[in-house]
C-alpha cells in the first residue's frame, strides 16, 4: 500500500495506474475509520480496480466553536485498517499542503446547503465542497464513494461535480450502523455510555415515522412531532432540527407526497449527531 503525503505523487499514482488500464476508486475521508468507512473502500473495491482512501481532517468545515482540535486522528491504525481492507494507495496531506498559506479559493454550492445543516454550521459546506474539489483535482479517480450517512454533503458532492464538470461518478453508499441502529461516525466516540445508550433513540424514532408514514400518515408535522417525542423521550437532547425533504432538491415537505428524505441533528450531551432515512411515499390517495 503506497503512503502518499504529497500532491505531485499522489496525482501521478492515479495516472500510472489509469496508464496501466485501472480504474481507480477514490474514499475521502477525515480518518478515525469505523465500519462505515470501510464499507465505502468494499463498494470501491467492487467498481474499480484500484482504491485510494485520504485521510484529511479538514479544518476549513470545522466551524471556531467545533471540535477540530479534538477530532480523532489514529493514523496508525487507520494505515493498518485500509492495508488489511485491501486500499491500494492512502493520501494523507498536512494541512500546509493542502492549504500553503492559507485558504484563499472557496467553492459554494447554493441552495441545497440552505436548509438542514447549513444554517447550524455555517461555512461547513464551503469547507467540504471545497476540499473535495480540491482532493478531485489532486485525485482524478474514475469514480469517488460517499455515504449517505452524511445524505446532504452527498447531495452538494453531487452538485459540485456536475457543475463544475468534473469527470468522476459520484456513488452513494447506505449507511452502516450499530447492532442498535446509531448509525456509525467517529464522533460516537465522544458519547459516555449512558449517552451512547440514548443515542440509540435516534434511528428508533426515524423507523417509527416511516412505518407511520407506510401506515398512511402524510402530513410532515405530524410525522416531525412524533420524531421529536420520542427522541425527548429518551433523555435529555438539544434538537438542532428534524426535517422531511426532498430527496433531490432536500427543499421541506409539507406532506409526504414523493421520494423523501427524514433527516436530523440532534445534540447528546456534547455530541452532535446526524441520521436520516429514506420514506417512501405511502401508497393511496392524498
Ligand atoms: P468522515 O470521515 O466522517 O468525513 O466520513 C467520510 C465518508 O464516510 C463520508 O462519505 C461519510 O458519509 C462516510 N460515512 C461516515 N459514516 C458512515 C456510515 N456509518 N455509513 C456509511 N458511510 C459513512
Amino acid at each position: 500500500m503506497h503512503v502518499l503525503k504529497d500532491i505531485a505523487p499522489a496525482r501521478q499514482w492515479v495516472r500510472q495506474e489509469q496508464r496501466s488500464g485501472r480504474t481507480v476508486g477514490l474514499v475521502p475521508t477525515m480518518g478515525a475509520l469505523h465500519r462505515g468507512h470501510l464499507s465505502l473502500v468494499e463498494a470501491a473495491r467492487a467498481r474499480c480496480s484500484s482504491v485510494a482512501v485520504t485521510i484529511f481532517v479538514n479544518p476549513t468545515q470545522f466551524g471556531p466553536q467545533e471540535d477540530l482540535a479534538a477530532y480523532p486522528r489514529p493514523l496508525q491504525a487507520d494505515l493498518a485498517a485500509c492495508e488489511k481492507a485491501g486500499v491500494d494507495a492512502v493520501f494523507a496531506p498536512d494541512v500546509e499542503t493542502m492549504y500553503p498559506g492559507g485558504v484563499f479559493t472557496r467553492v459554494h454550492v447554493a441552495t441545497l446547503t440552505d436548509g438542514l445543516c447549513g444554517p447550524h454550521r455555517p461555512g461547513h459546506f464551503d469547507g467540504v465542497a471545497t476540499v473535495v474539489a480540491k482532493l478531485f483535482q489532486i485525485l482524478p479517480a474514475d469514480a469517488a464513494f460517499f455515504g449517505e450517512k452524511d445524505y446532504q454533503q452527498l447531495r452538494v458532492v453531487q452538485q459540485l461535480v456536475r457543475d463544475l464538470n468534473i469527470p468522476v461518478e459520484v456513488v452513494g453508499c447506505p449507511t452502516v450502523r450499530e447492532p442498535d441502529g446509531l448509525a456509525m461516525s467517529s464522533r460516537n466516540a465522544y458519547l459516555v455510555p449512558a449517552q451512547r445508550a440514548q443515542a440509540a433513540c435516534l434511528y428508533q424514532a426515524l423507523n417509527r415515522a416511516c412505518t407511520r408514514a407506510a401506515g398512511g400518515v402524510r402530513r410532515a408535522a405530524e410525522l416531525i412531532d412524533g420524531i421529536r417525542g420520542d427522541i425527548l423521550a429518551a433523555g435529555p437532547a438539544g434538537i438542532d432540527y428534524v426535517e422531511i425533504v426532498d430527496a433531490v432538491t432536500l427543499e421541506p415537505l409539507t406532506a409526504v407526497n414523493r421520494a423523501a428524505r427524514i433527516c436530523l441533528a440532534v445534540r447528546i450531551g456534547g455530541c452532535r449527531l446526524i441520521d436520516n432515512v429514506a420514506v417512501d411515499m405511502p401508497a393511496g390517495p392524498i
